[in-house]
């Protein structure tokens, strides 16, 4: 079993995101970036299958600039066998990105790929679905469990009602939540270690897709300010007001 990992590098959940006074983008001259987490937890949950026997490799792939592979690095810290970089100077949008991951799902044969449910920059929550459909593959979406049964995938995931459980075929592209597993921290001597594992870097105009973007980014702008609230002395009151004020019942 050999087990593909995407992983995503974005500004770290816990920098205060600062919109450009041009309206052109947001902030990220030395802001700090992470590991998307999500893809930490799909990091974990293919390292954990590792250690326990049932795979035999898993390799870590992230598509972005030089730094990007600050992410690959950070996987072959906790346990990932090897990275592979493609290398894009440009914005990718989920559907390029999906194209540039089938290519390296075609050349590496894995039989799971495991991927983030969302990226916490564009939260498009759509890369592994696309990814699923262009190489006509099983996909289970949101995951917080996985188990694996000789050819088949069990994938407890979230959904608006509770928790569904569904059963899918190899190979299969699972995208995993937060509530799948606890990512573990790199060790000192895994860091180090961690150097001497191997990234093939590969560049997108070496694939042979069409990467160009189809959405245009008009203008990012703060959300609006949020007004002071009120207290209300009264149920009748505050009835009154949501019907008469704010008009939503
Ligand atoms: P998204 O559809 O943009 O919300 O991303 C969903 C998942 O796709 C992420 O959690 C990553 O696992 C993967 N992904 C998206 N963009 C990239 C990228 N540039 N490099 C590697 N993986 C990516």
């Amino acid at each position: 079993m050999k087990i593909l990992v995407a992983v995503k590098r974005v500004i770290d959940y816990n920098v205060q995101i600062r919109v450009k006074e041009d309206g052109t983008g947001v902030h990220t001259d030395n802001v700090k970036m992470s590991t998307n987490p999500p893809d930490d937890n799909a990091v974990e949950e293919a390292v954990k299958l590792k250690e326990s026997g049932k795979a035999k490799e898993v390799i870590a792939v992230t598509i972005g600039e030089e730094k990007a592979q600050e992410t690959v690095r950070k996987a072959l810290a906790v346990g990932v066998d090897r990275g592979i970089h493609v290398k894009t100077d440009s914005y990718v949008e989920p559907l390029g990105v999906a194209k540039i991951l089938k290519k390296i799902v075609e050349k590496e044969k894995p039989d799971l790929v495991f991927m983030g449910k969302q990226a916490i920059d564009d939260d498009c929550n759509q890369t592994g679905q696309m990814l699923a459909a262009l190489l006509g593959w099983s996909q289970g979406t949101f995951a917080s469990k996985i188990q694996l049964k000789d050819k088949i995938v069990q994938v407890i995931r979230e959904v608006d009602e509770g928790l569904e459980t569904i059963e899918i075929n190899l190979p299969a592209i699972v995208t995993c939540d937060l509530r799948l597993n606890e990512p573990r921290y790199a060790s000192l001597p895994n860091i180090m270690k961690a150097k001497k594992k191997p990234i093939e870097q590969i560049f997108v105009k070496d694939l042979g897709v069409n990467v160009t973007n189809r959405i245009q980014q008009l203008k990012v702008e703060e959300p609006p300010k949020r007004k002071g609230g009120i207290k209300v002395k009264t149920v009748a009151e505050l009835v009154s007001k949501l019907k008469n004020e704010a008009k939503v019942i």
